[in-house]
C-alpha cells in the first residue's frame, strides 16, 4: 500500500493533522485557531487551513528510556524523540524498528501508527504515531566479546509451544 493511501484511509483521528498559516506559511500541529505569528495582523483571521502532515521528518533529539511509565513495561529500553517533520512542527513519539544505539541526531524517521499501550489485560489499547526509520542503518555494534557470535536465546517464560 503506498504511503498516500495508507494516510488517507486511517481514521482521521489518527491522522497528523495540523493547519497552515496561508499568510505566513507557519505548519502548526496539533492545529490551533490563530497564528501567533500573524495574531497582530487582522488578515490573518481566519487563514488557517488544515493540512496533513507527511510524517516525514528527522530526530532532533533522544532519550533512551529504562524506566518505563506505566503501560510502557514491556518495551523497555525504547527510545524517545523529539522529530522535527518536514513541514516544520515537532513532534515527541517512540522510535521503533531500531536498537537505542542505532538512534542518533539527524536519523530520517516517518511516522507510522502502532499500538502505544494497553491497559489491563483485557484493557483498552491505544494507538498513535511511533517513528521508524527512513533511512538503511548501520548493523548495530555487537556487544560483549566481539570474537564470539552470542547464541540467540529466548528469555526464560517465552518458549514457544
Ligand atoms: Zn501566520
Amino acid at each position: 500500500m503506498s504511503i498516500a493511501r495508507f494516510w488517507r484511509e486511517t481514521p482521521q483521528r489518527y491522522n497528523l493533522g495540523g493547519c497552515r498559516c496561508t499568510r505566513c506559511g507557519t505548519v502548526y500541529f496539533p492545529p490551533r485557531a490563530v497564528c501567533p505569528t500573524c495574531a497582530q495582523h487582522r488578515e490573518s483571521l481566519g487563514r488557517l487551513e488544515p493540512i496533513l502532515l507527511s510524517g516525514a521528518g528527522e530526530v532532533v533529539s533522544f532519550t533512551v528510556v529504562h524506566d518505563p511509565a506505566e503501560g510502557f513495561e514491556m518495551q523497555v529500553p525504547y527510545v524517545l524523540a523529539i522529530v522535527r517533520t518536514v513541514e516544520g512542527p515537532q513532534l515527541t513519539g517512540q522510535v521503533v524498528d531500531v536498537t537505542p544505539e542505532q538512534v542518533r541526531i539527524g536519523l530520517k524517521v516517518r511516522a507510522t501508527f502502532r499500538k502505544l499501550r494497553e491497559e489491563g489485560r483485557a484493557g483498552v489499547i491505544h494507538y498513535g504515531y511511533k517513528f521508524a526509520p527512513d533511512e538503511d542503518l548501520p548493523a548495530p555494534r555487537a556487544r560483549g566479546a566481539p570474537t564470539e557470535i552470542a547464541e540467540v536465546r529466548a528469555p526464560p517464560g517465552t518458549a514457544r509451544a
